[in-house]
């Protein structure tokens, strides 16, 4: 099997099922590497990103496709480098913190009136530059995840960050609780 048909069955086998979506991710990630010069195989992880490659990918949706960008990216919500931009479009940005580089890519028009089975073997034939405009990106890289001073709740006794306590009648709150609050006084 070649190297391709390896990490398009990890894909697979991560996201549950194949279709025309995940394929959609899968050839991102494959352009991204592509563009931003990065490497794959390293630290006997074969066919995904050296663990040492810092890549940060904005995805403007939560489709199928994410869950490609996933493994073949190691991009993920726990690690902080997978971050979402939600607009309904196919569309993602992807930076290498190490070299400063940056590429979004957008997913061009697919020709009208396929069905399902026809445009999922369309974007398995399509090369990642025939399918993807390259644009420059419209978000900045964003920040390393933070860490943030812990309160309690004065109204449900749970701590949570700084981040997500607000002031409401002289009382510390948590989000969930001042909306509760709000409510009340509406
Ligand atoms: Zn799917
Ligand atoms: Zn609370």
């Amino acid at each position: 099997m070649d190297e391709n048909k390896v990490l398009w069955n990890k894909c697979v086998e991560f996201h549950g099922h194949s279709c025309g979506g995940l394929t959609i991710g899968y050839k991102a990630a494959l352009y991204a590497i592509e563009l931003l010069d990065l490497k794959l195989g390293g630290g006997g992880n074969a066919g995904c990103l050296s663990a040492d490659e810092e890549i940060v990918c904005i995805s403007e949706n939560d489709a199928c496709g994410v869950d490609a960008i996933q493994v073949l990216l190691g991009c993920s919500i726990g690690k902080g480098n997978l971050l979402f931009h939600m607009r309904g479009k196919q569309a993602f940005t992807f930076f290498n913190r190490k070299t400063g580089k940056s590429v979004r890519l957008l997913l061009k028009p697919k020709p009208e009136g396929m069905t399902r089975e026809e445009s999922f073997a369309y974007y398995q034939s399509t090369e990642p530059k025939e399918m993807f405009d390259v644009t420059d990106r419209k978000l900045p890289l964003p920040e390393k995840a933070r860490l943030f001073d812990s309160y309690v709740c004065e109204c449900c006794g749970e701590v949570t960050g700084a981040n997500w306590i607000r002031l409401a009648g002289g009382k510390k709150l948590c989000l969930d609780c001042c909306e509760t609050y709000d409510r009340f006084n509406v």
